[in-house]
């Protein structure tokens, strides 16, 4: 077959959507699951469907895929586009909830694609190997899978010399926050994993905190104190069409929070966030030495680039940050990485390039490393 290769196009992202839209057209349950099955193992592929097409213009089979999702995937190779998902979306009655999906799920880039812009050496935002440690991960103590110990194995396996363990604080109950009695047993376990590994990596003690609707946190200052780095997120309200800005002014002005954790709380195809001033929200960042973070997480993807580069414009720091649950998702951390590059971001402007004594002069002191 004549494969179509529109320049620049993440061909990945392109067939995962449709595969979503055909999910989200089928009256089947059963067939609904297998289609976003379908989507997400695409979206996984570490190599885009134009270089799986064989000399003969076969496509290998590739696991998860049937041969429903093959049709669709071999259109979009051979004309950029799906007519038979669109037909399959005329044939249904939700026409307008797919159109409502497909622009909730702008600059999100698939597996493939993020391997390509770290491999492309024309970008100017940091290499794989300047990123030293991962600002945001969960580990037992809420909603992740690891100990802090096999955190630790893995950031060391990844080549990182520090990172930061984050779970959320006691105000987010459905993530099994944390109470300040478990945040202290939590230090002790991180103080071993940071004796047994002396000064080859740094394991720190972060805290997810949630902002509510009036911009505060779920901490008290004294317990904010506690921990050596504080992310603030918004996890509710994540689907109002009012302005937020003076919330995201309010946690951002926050004198504990060092980091601005998955900004807009978006989710692909599913919701699109906090609504705000972001450009206000990245000068008061910038202002007050917070990280906007760009949060890897291949449904959040948040920031993605488009926004990072306004907030690089206001002067801001970054965290390019996994967001893991488990240890084999601290790859996300690629996802924010390519991101960055995309945007342009210069290497000392990211937090997570830097060595540990200048992150650890900077979450003691922030304003005196406002002009990074
Ligand atoms: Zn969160």
């Amino acid at each position: 077959m004549a494969v179509h290769r529109s320049r620049d196009a993440d061909v990945n992202a392109v067939a995962g959507g449709y595969l979503r839209d055909l999910a989200f057209a089928q009256s089947s349950q059963q067939k609904m699951f297998g289609y976003k099955r379908a989507a997400a193992a695409i979206l996984a592929l570490d190599v885009p469907l134009t270089d799986l097409v064989g000399p003969d213009g076969a496509l290998p089979r590739i696991p998860g895929i049937g041969p429903g999702s093959t049709r669709v995937i071999r259109e979009i190779l051979e004309m950029g586009e799906s007519p038979s998902v669109e037909q399959a979306i005329e044939g249904s009655d939700r026409r307008e909830d797919i159109e409502r999906r497909r622009q909730l799920r702008r600059h999100f880039l698939s597996r493939a694609e993020v391997r390509r812009v770290l491999s492309d050496q024309s970008f100017a935002g940091p290499a794989l190997q300047q990123y030293r440690g991962d600002l945001q991960m969960h580990s037992e103590w809420s909603d992740g899978n690891p100990t802090v110990q096999e955190i630790a194995d893995a950031c060391l396996q990844r080549g990182y010399q520090y990172a930061a363990v984050t779970d959320h604080s006691y105000g987010l109950k459905i993530a099994g926050g944390m109470s300040m009695a478990e945040a202290a047993e939590q230090r002790r376990a991180i103080d071993d994993v940071n004796a047994r590994c002396g000064n080859q990596f740094r394991l720190l003690q972060g805290i997810e905190a949630n902002i509510d609707a009036a911009g505060r946190l779920d901490l008290a200052d004294d317990e904010a104190a506690v921990f050596d780095v504080v992310l603030a997120a918004p996890h509710s309200r994540l689907r109002k069409d009012e302005d937020q800005t003076d919330r995201m002014l309010a946690a951002v002005a926050h004198p504990a929070v060092r980091i601005l954790a998955h900004p807009r709380g978006r989710i692909t195809g599913s919701r699109a966030g906090v609504i705000a001033n972001w450009d206000a929200v990245f000068a008061s960042a910038a202002q007050h030495g917070v990280a906007i973070e760009i949060d890897g997480d291949p449904a959040r993807q948040d920031l993605d680039h488009t926004l990072a580069s306004r907030a690089l414009q206001a002067g801001c720091l970054f965290a390019l940050d996994s967001d893991a649950h488990t240890t084999t998702q601290l790859s996300y951390a690629e996802t924010a990485l390519a991101h960055a590059r995309l945007a342009g971001i210069p290497a000392q402007r990211i937090v997570n390039c830097w060595p540990l004594d200048r992150l650890l002069a900077w979450l003691s002191r922030p304003s005196s490393e406002r002009r990074a």
